[in-house]
């Protein structure tokens, strides 16, 4: 039998975290990689080389540090801002190039960070995985959000449906399914149309 040494790396946990490349909750692998001592199979773990998170989304690989960084409330926050954009742009089919740009750009005014391009693609194809309709899963995440944090997401999807001037009536009901989602009620939701665009709230 060969006596020999090889590096190695195996998965020691998982989890979800928010991946600084995804830009949204992403299942990580915590990889470790150390030389083993071989007799024909493993059979002593030697120097350690390393270990990192690694993202299965991206496949992007981080320090350790990636999972403090980021306080628990700010992912929901940024997850259910996304939510509601993409939410918003999916009731007219799928999302095009210059809807992307109109993600990222409500993105930066709302959250105040860039988002790539890439970044909003990946989180279009996770959500296009998920069997329950974006309002669902908003109505979840709003429970571990502050009132102004609600409304925050409230105005990325308005702002996402005003994006070409007019709300349409498949626009004007996913806004209303949303409202309901975030806690919001009947009259705040009249209010907030009839401050933001007093002539649609007439047509209501
Ligand atoms: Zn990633």
């Amino acid at each position: 039998m060969k006596l020999g040494v090889q590096a190695h790396s195996r998965v020691l946990t998982q989890g979800t975290f928010v991946c600084p490349s995804c830009r949204a909750d992403s299942p990580y692998e915590r990889v470790e990689a150390r030389r083993w001592l071989f007799v024909g199979v493993a059979v002593a773990p030697l120097q350690r080389l390393g270990e990192w998170i690694r993202c299965t989304q991206c496949e992007g690989a981080w320090d350790l540090d990636v999972l403090e960084q980021q306080p628990e409330d700010a992912v929901a926050f940024r997850t259910a801002v996304l939510q509601a954009m993409i939410g918003m742009m999916t009731v007219d089919g799928r999302i095009d190039d210059s809807e992307v740009e109109v993600i990222r750009t409500v993105y930066l005014r709302v959250v105040r960070e860039d988002l790539d391009e890439h970044a909003v693609r990946g989180v279009v194809a996770v959500l296009e995985t998920l069997s329950e309709p974006v309002e669902e899963s908003l109505r979840r995440l709003a429970v571990e959000l502050g009132s102004v944090e609600r409304e925050l997401v409230f105005q990325a999807a308005w702002r996402v449906a005003m994006a070409d001037g007019v709300i349409a009536t498949e626009e004007g009901r996913m806004l209303e399914r949303l409202s309901d989602a975030l806690g919001f009620s009947d009259v705040w939701l009249k209010n907030f149309l009839s401050a933001t665009n007093p002539a649609l709230a007439e047509r209501r």
